[in-house]
């Protein structure tokens, strides 16, 4: 391996290489329109196409692609060749600026909610030069947004950017009123990825890994994760050899990734990047769980990338750290030293307390899949319940503040802004709470809810959205203020008033929490069906219309594909339970209790006084609970027929929720006790025990 520093970003067109290989006009004037985010001019547009190629090309490229993120969420390309045809039957390389600025891929095929009808169906691709082009197999990938022709984002990137935009304006307003120099701000991002490493051969003799990503079946095995050895563990050889070449192929696409560990549950690991830019830490992220798939099939593994591959023990989630830095490298949640950072910090952290709790259910929705259904609420990962973790000093000072008192912590310094009184505290809030779904870590906010396999792009697009909002209520009052202490004084007083239910320190998994909340109004949108379902409110429809992130006919389109999406899933989770028992668990059952029976009768041929009783005993229970199983399994079969005939989507979704997805469990339950019963080698299926414990 070629040192770390050398490999890191080699195959990125970065600034580095930009510098090095375009002119300095060129260089100047593209850093410039990307800045003030003007459109490129075609002069310059030729100029950078033809050094990304060449540059390209040395990189063993041959093809190029607008790399986009589609409402699928996973990312898209299609490929274009450099060729273009010589006389004389030669070929030349060649790429445009029109090229890299705008792609017109025929991506009819892509869900749109209804947005686009099939005359109209193609879409085109935009560049967004914030994000590095990079190369990926042979191919120049160049980061791009979807769009319809009438202009509706049909990605994630879209409004994520856009997002960022309206958040920048509305924090540049704030630094403003307290004097603080900054030209733009952007939101930083920091996603932990957990996932699971297995056996390819056991995953590949499971239709369920196979169909469905996760576990449809499976008996508990003896051992799961409840002596705690596997996190932080010593990682197995073959572990460590897939880490190592993740490492080095993330290094060379210019990601950060820093941390890796093995997580809670047997076979589960994180990898932790170095925090970015948050449009980029959602490009880097699709690009790590994509070479992390990648990587592991070439070690003769599959990652697994599902919120819950397996019942019984953690599924996996992404911790989505946030932030807010300034481009002279503020972190404005850092609270800072002097009572005017201080005022400020706490200004801010007023906006997010307010913007949690009044649009609990855009951030419930924005982490709403039918995979991480299994994870919300099931005391492995936060409640479906949204709220925030401040910790007990930030939470006394904000006491103290609400009640006009002053924070009086050992050591602290008073500090005074006019009428007002704001103390200057030491941040030392070592985040030990785990349970939160919104947490404050000293510097940071970390969501906590968000799935594994998911794009942490809507998560993002909303906290960005939303804490603008307050952001802009707040500088409406302090803009037109004559006595900015005191206001901001007033503001922090009533938000914590108004919204103080919202923060909980305690324990988020126990039961009491879960009354508690419901007894401070808070919302509890147990599944998918019902996040969902809160998008299109009038209040979310006003707050993204107002700020032109999403239109509403772009709400709506959205809810549909994510109903879509979550009724499709658990479409195929069905039907793949259905076959899996009837293809392979009956054909088991049977045959084991032909076994016993044909024991049992020769035993009796032999000798018509020796006891058959443990052959007995066994076979009428399997064969009870065969009959129990086939029950299930008519009775799921006539649940996905009736969901079939519905049509209204929502409707559709809250029917597979209520139905299906009960039955799919009540026929696992006499499924996975069936199969603690019958001999090892009848069952079809390698055990939890084997996809767990499969990987040296
Ligand atoms: P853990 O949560 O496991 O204790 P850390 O808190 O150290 O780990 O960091 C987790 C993630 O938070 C890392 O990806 C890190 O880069 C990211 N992070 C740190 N600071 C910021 C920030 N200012 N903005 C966004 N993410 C951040
Ligand atoms: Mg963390």
């Amino acid at each position: 391996m070629k040192a770390v520093p050398d490999l890191f970003g080699s195959m990125v067109f970065n600034d580095a290489v930009m510098k090095d290989r375009l002119p300095k006009e060129t260089f100047r004037s593209l850093k410039s329109t990307i800045e003030k985010g003007e459109p490129l001019n075609s002069e310059i547009a030729n100029i950078v196409a033809n050094a990304m190629k060449e540059w390209a090309i040395e990189k063993g490229a041959t093809h190029y692609t607008h790399w986009f993120q589609p409402m699928t969420g996973m990312t898209a390309e299609k490929h274009d060749s450099f060729i273009s045809p010589e006389p004389g039957g030669k070929v030349i390389m060649e790429f445009s600026g029109k090229e890299l600025i705008k792609g017109e891929p025929d991506a009819s095929s892509f869900p749109s909610g209804g947005l686009r009808s099939t005359f109209e169906a193609r879409g085109y691709t935009a560049w967004d030069p914030t994000s590095y082009a990079f190369v990926k197999d042979g191919v120049l990938c160049i980061p791009t947004a979807f769009c319809s022709y009438s202009g509706e984002a049909l990605d994630q990137k879209t409004p994520l950017l856009k997002s960022m935009e309206v958040i920048n304006k509305q924090v540049l307003r704030i630094l403003k009123i307290f004097g603080t120099n900054a030209k733009h701000i952007l939101t930083t991002v920091g996603p932990e990825q957990e996932y699971f490493l297995v056996d390819k051969k056991a995953f590949d003799s499971r239709p369920d890994l196979l169909n469905c990503g996760r576990t449809l079946f499976g008996a508990r095995p003896a051992k799961g994760q409840e002596l705690s050895d596997h996190y932080f563990g010593v990682i197995k050889p073959r572990v460590t050899a897939f880490m190592r070449e993740l490492n080095e192929e993330l290094w060379k696409l210019g990601i950060n990734a820093k941390t890796e560990h093995n997580e809670v549950a047997p076979a589960q690991h994180e990898l932790a990047p170095v925090f970015a830019t948050t449009n980029i830490a959602v490009d880097h992220n699709q690009l790590t769980m994509e070479v992390m798939k990648k990587v592991a099939l070439k070690h003769g593994m599959a990652c697994l990338l599902h919120e819950k591959p397996f019942a019984g023990v953690n599924g996996s989630g992404k911790h989505n750290n946030w932030s807010i830095c300034t481009d002279t490298g503020i972190n404005l949640l850092d609270p800072g030293k002097t009572p005017a950072e201080n005022a400020q910090f706490l200004l801010i952290l007023a906006a997010v307390i307010k913007a949690v709790d009044e649009y609990q259910d855009l951030l419930r929705m924005s982490v709403a899949s039918a995979g991480n259904d299994h994870r919300l609420g099931a005391h492995e990962a936060p409640p479906a319940i949204v709220s925030i973790f401040l910790g007990d000093e930030l939470t006394a000072i904000l006491e103290d503040i609400e009640a006009g008192k002053i924070h009086k912590d050992a050591g602290s310094r008073y500090m005074e802004i006019g009428a007002a009184v704001l103390p200057s505290f030491p941040m030392d809030n070592t985040d030990r709470n785990r349970t939160s779904p919104f947490a404050f870590t000293g510097n940071k906010f970390e969501f906590r809810m968000v799935g594994s396999s998911q794009s942490v792009s809507m998560a993002n697009t909303v906290l960005n959205t939303i804490i603008a909002e307050e952001l802009s209520q707040f500088a409406d009052i302090l803009e037109t203020s004559g006595d900015i202490a005191a206001d901001v004084n007033k503001i922090v007083i009533k938000t914590l008033k108004d919204h103080k239910r919202i923060i909980f320190n305690g324990n988020n998994y126990s039961e009491e929490w879960v009354v508690e909340a419901e007894r401070r109004g808070l919302l509890n949108l147990k599944s998918t069906a019902d996040a969902i379902a809160t998008f299109v409110q009038p209040k979310n429809v006003a707050l993204f219309e107002k700020y032109g992130v999403f239109t509403e006919a772009e709400m709506r389109s959205r809810s549909e594909i994510m109903l879509d999406n979550y009724c499709k899933t658990l479409h195929i989770e069905a039907l793949t339970m259905i076959d899996m028992t009837k293809k392979s668990i009956i054909p088991s059952v049977i045959e084991y209790q032909n076994i016993l029976a044909n024991t049992a009768a020769a035993k009796k041929a032999v000798n018509p006084h020796i006891s058959t009783e443990l052959e007995e005993k066994l076979l009428d229970s399997v064969s009870k609970l065969s009959v129990c199983l086939y029950d299930h399994l008519e009775v799921l079969e006539e649940a996905v027929i009736q969901a079939n005939d519905i049509n209204d989507v929502q409707e559709k979704a809250f029917f597979y929720r209520k139905e299906v997805f009960s039955k799919m469990a009540e026929l696992r339950g006499v499924a996975d006790e069936l199969e603690l019963n019958v001999g090892a080698e009848y069952w079809a299926f390698p055990t939890y025990s084997e996809l767990l414990y499969s990987v040296e």
